[in-house]
């Protein structure tokens, strides 16, 4: 499975960072950069957290556990 960012809806805030900074990194820019794009089943509940976090809904998790 993958994260995938809507760079029109995401607005830097951060909060994703804040649930999952193994994932998730805003840089000094304000911009986010994700530290990597997949995850595995174990770190799933983090990367959901950050998914809800988001108050603009632009992360949403794509594709199959493989
Ligand atoms: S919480 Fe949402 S708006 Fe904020 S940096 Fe993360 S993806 Fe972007």
């Amino acid at each position: 499975m993958k994260i995938d960012v809507d760079r029109t809806k995401c607005v830097g805030l951060g909060l994703c960072e804040a649930a999952d900074p193994e994932h998730f990194e805003v840089n000094d820019d304000g911009k986010l950069m994700l530290v990597r794009d997949s995850f595995t089943e174990d770190e799933r509940r983090a990367v959901e957290e950050a998914v809800r976090s988001c108050p603009t809904a632009a992360l949403r998790i794509v594709g199959a556990l493989s």
